[in-house]
Parts: C-alpha cells; structure tokens; sequence
C-alpha cells in the first residue's frame, strides 16, 4: 500500500519521517508517481483532477473535517475526514471566544474603541442567554457542553436529534422551536445539498428579534445578502463569521468594516501535521486490516 501526498512542502517534511518509521510507502506529489497502480491512499485538500489515474486507489483522505470539496468517488473508493482532536478542541475554543465576543458586546466595544469612545453597554451574565447549537457532531457537542460550563443555556439541533446529556436537543423537524428560543445561533453543520442555503432569509426571521450568529461550519450554509437585511432590520445584532461565502471574502464586500460583523478568515481550526499523519496512518492500517476506516463519510449523507 502506499499513500500519494497532495499538501504542502512543510507537512510533508512533517509527514516523511512519521511514514518512514512506520515503515509505509509515501509518494509526494503526482510527478513523483512512476506506478500509478501501486497508489491506494491519497491525501489532499483539493482533490487530484484526475483520480481515475490511480486504479487502485481506496481512500481518499481530506486533510481536514470537511469534506465537502470532495468529488463523488468511483464505486470502491471510501472517503475519510482527517479526524483529530486539535481540530476538534481548536473549533471549540473559537465558537466559545466568538460565544464571549458576542454575548459580551464585543463588536460594539471595538467599533466603539477605534473611535475612543467610552461607553458602557448593558451586560448580563452567560446565563441569561441562550445558545444553539447547529450540528451536534464531533465538533458541535464539544462546544455545546463548553458553552453550557461556562453557564450559557444551551441547546442543539441534529439531523437525528440525539441526545446530548445536560443539553436540551431538538430533531430536524422541530428547526422553529430550535429557532425561536436561540439568542445566540452557532453553525456547525456539514455542507451537504440539505444545509447548503439553510441561513437564508425566512430561517433568520424565526429567531428572537436581536439574536446574534457565530458561524464557523461553511460559507455556503449562509445567504450574505440575507444576513445583511436582518442586520439592517435589528433582526440580528451582530454575527462573527469564520466562514463565507465567498472565500476569500473579497475586499470590497459589504461585511468587512461593518461593525456589526467580525470575520476571521476560515483559521477556527488547522490540521496538525502530526495528528494528521498519524489519522491518515491509522486508515492506511484499518484499510489493510479490514476494519472500519476511521473518519469513514457516509457518501449518500455527505458527511
Ligand atoms: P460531524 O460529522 O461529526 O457532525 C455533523 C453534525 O451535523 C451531526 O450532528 C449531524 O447530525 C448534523 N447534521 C448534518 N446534516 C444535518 C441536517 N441536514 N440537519 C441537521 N443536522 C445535520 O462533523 P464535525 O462536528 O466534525 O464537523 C462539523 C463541521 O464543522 C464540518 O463539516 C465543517 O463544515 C465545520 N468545520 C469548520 C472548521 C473551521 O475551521 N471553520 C474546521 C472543522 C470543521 P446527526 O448527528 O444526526 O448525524
């Protein structure tokens, strides 16, 4: 078995010596590919052009949680998400400082800072606001039960609305109750052809009048324009953004310099290259063992 690597120089000197005192095969770069047969793992965030090069090919690795970059592979091809706990912890502790940031008028504060103006906004404690929590995957119940340590009422919403212990939890059906008792909306959703646009106007409307929206799981889940209008409307009050669309966010666009709006471009989380070769020696085991492959992404769900 070997693992053809599509990432960067610096990792793959991370990841050269972790494959070789494993004593797996490791190829990095396409050019460097004389047997196209002999590739079973490949490694990358944007995918090769042509995979049907690699015959033997049997999982895809997405460097990072996300993998909805991916293609749609041939029959026999699995799809594995880099899964990690630095990924996982690094989310969490930007939707807990986003959470803060928010709940704590920060966007006010700092729009207020740059022009030396010393004022003091009314402030509560965690307990009074209410968070939900989108997506109660890997990421979304780390969060959730950081954010209701921190006393934040918190509740979350899945596709399958499994329960969280200590967090109320609703099911896809009841997106409106989910809605109406969120002061604090966190996205954590996969993208997938049912979350794509799912933030959009009339999804908006349904929370409290003021809410405010930490975003940090895909551009695409959310309308810019829509956001826009409720911001104007005082429908929201203000939203952190990790995530838009598009990405980059170019410089022109409405939401920089918006004082309403605080964006970090896409850095919640980055793989680290140790923890990601070693997530991506475990598949390459659990392929050649038959075990199930870790990170496996159901391909008809999406995530
Ligand atoms: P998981 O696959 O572990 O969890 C996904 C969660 O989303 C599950 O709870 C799932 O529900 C829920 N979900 C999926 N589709 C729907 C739907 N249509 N309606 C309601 N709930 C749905 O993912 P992770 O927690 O590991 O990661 C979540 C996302 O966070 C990633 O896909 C990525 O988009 C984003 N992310 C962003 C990063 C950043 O730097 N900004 C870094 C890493 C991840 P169920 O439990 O019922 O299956």
């Amino acid at each position: 078995m070997a693992l053809l690597f599509l990432s960067s120089p610096e990792r793959a000197a991370v990841w050269a010596p972790i494959f070789e005192a494993a004593g797996e095969e490791m190829e990095i770069g396409e050019a460097a590919v004389s047997d196209p047969s002999a590739i079973t793992h490949i490694l990358c965030w944007q995918p090769p052009k042509d995979i049907s090069r690699y015959p033997n090919l049997r999982v895809l690795i997405s460097s990072g949680a996300g993998v909805d970059q991916m293609p749609t592979l041939p029959e026999g091809v699995q799809l594995s998400r880099t899964v990690a706990k630095g990924i996982e912890e690094m989310v969490r502790d930007w939707v807990v400082m986003a959470a803060l940031m928010l709940h704590r008028n920060m966007p006010i504060y700092l729009a207020q800072a740059a022009r030396g103006d010393w004022r003091a906004h009314m402030t509560r404690g965690t307990g009074f606001t209410r968070v939900g929590v989108m997506g109660l995957g890997r990421i979304g119940k780390l969060a959730a039960r950081t954010l209701a340590d921190l006393g934040f009422q918190v509740a979350g919403w899945s596709r399958s609305g499994a329960r969280v212990e200590g967090i109320e939890t609703f099911g896809e059906a009841d997106l409106e109750a989910f809605l109406g008792r969120t002061d604090l909306l966190v996205c954590l959703l996969p993208l997938t052809p049912r979350t794509q646009g799912l933030m959009d106007a009339a999804f908006l409307a349904r929370l409290p009048r003021g809410a405010m929206l930490a975003h940090a799981g895909r551009g695409a889940q959310l309308d810019m324009t829509a956001l826009r209008h409720a911001l104007d409307e005082g429908q929201i009050s203000a939203a952190m953004l990790d995530v838009t669309d598009p990405e980059p966010l170019p410089q022109d666009h409405w939401a920089w310099g918006d004082p309403r709006v605080i964006v970090t471009p896409h850095i919640a989380s980055e793989t680290d290259h140790a923890e990601g070769a070693a997530h991506a020696l475990n598949v390459i085991r659990a392929t050649r063992e038959g075990r199930e492959i870790p990170g496996l992404v159901d391909p008809l769900r999406g995530y």
